[in-house]
């Protein structure tokens, strides 16, 4: 899985490691990654940290390529990395623009390429895109992130239907707003509003996020693809 050294990721790989999977994980910071992988070992399962930027074709091959060495098959792809840099559009820089594009939709084509090679050949695998309500409803000050997310929606459901025949799903969970870092840094002014939009009345958590992706990786999910299923505490409802 691409990420997975904090927030959603590490949840999703916590999750899926203590329901028996061998979770490969990459960030660019390895160190934070190598924690999580500890934290599965510490339970007895195995896993492996690498450092990749998934925005650059030859790393995000290079993470599927480590993942089939190491455990020689690869049944789960889970695109979790991704990145904001808000703005009013007015203002944003094209580097701002480029760079959320890179990792939040790019990332997900290149590390999928290389991950259906395995998958086409093994006829199976279970492919879980995190996008975001920022995809289907726009957030004004994200524009490049809801319009990357936009994309991974879509991106969703055209490989779903190249790839269906074959046994693998290719699914979208789109989350509205969960505690993690990337939400740590919104000011309370703005925490405020998204509140009052959320009749649960609360942020969610990664491990709820992470359940859903597990049910959806799971051989009880076999029918589902090329959907985009929100997960918002009622938000957009
Ligand atoms: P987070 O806490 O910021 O974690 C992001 C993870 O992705 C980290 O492990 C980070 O590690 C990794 N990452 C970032 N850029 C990368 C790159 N170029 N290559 C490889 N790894 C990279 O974010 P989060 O809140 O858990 O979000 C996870 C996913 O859920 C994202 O796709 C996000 O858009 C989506 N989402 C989040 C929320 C929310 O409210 N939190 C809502 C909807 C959707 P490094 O920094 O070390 O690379």
């Amino acid at each position: 899985m691409t990420g997975g050294s904090r927030g959603i990721g590490r949840a999703i790989a916590l999750t899926l490691s203590a329901q028996g999977a061998k979770v490969a994980i990459c960030a660019r910071s390895l160190e934070a990654a190598q924690k999580v992988v500890a934290e599965m070992e510490a339970t007895g399962a195995e896993g492996l940290a690498a450092a990749a930027d998934i925005s650059r074709e030859s790393e995000a091959d290079g993470l599927i390529q480590a993942a089939m060495k190491r455990f020689g098959r690869l049944d789960i792809l889970i695109n979790n990395a991704g990145i904001t840099k808000d703005g009013l559009l007015i203002r944003m820089k094209e580097e701002d623009w480029d760079a959320v594009l890179d990792v939040n939709l790019k990332g997900a084509f290149l590390t999928t390429r290389a991950a259906l090679r395995p998958m086409l050949r093994a006829q199976a695998g279970r492919i879980v895109n995190i996008s975001s309500v920022a995809g289907t409803m726009g957030i004004p000050g994200q524009a490049n992130y809801s319009a990357a997310k936009a994309g991974l929606n879509g991106f969703t459901k055209a490989v779903a239907k190249e790839v269906a025949s074959r046994s693998i799903t290719v699914n979208a969970v789109a989350p509205g707003f969960i505690e993690t870092e990337m939400t740590a840094v919104l000011s309370e002014d703005r925490k405020r509003t998204y509140l009052s939009q959320i009749p649960m009345g609360r942020f969610g958590a990664s491990e709820e996020v992470a359940a859903l992706v597990a049910f959806l990786v799971s051989e009880a999910a076999s029918y589902i693809t090329g959907q985009v299923i929100t997960i918002d505490g009622g938000l957009r409802t």
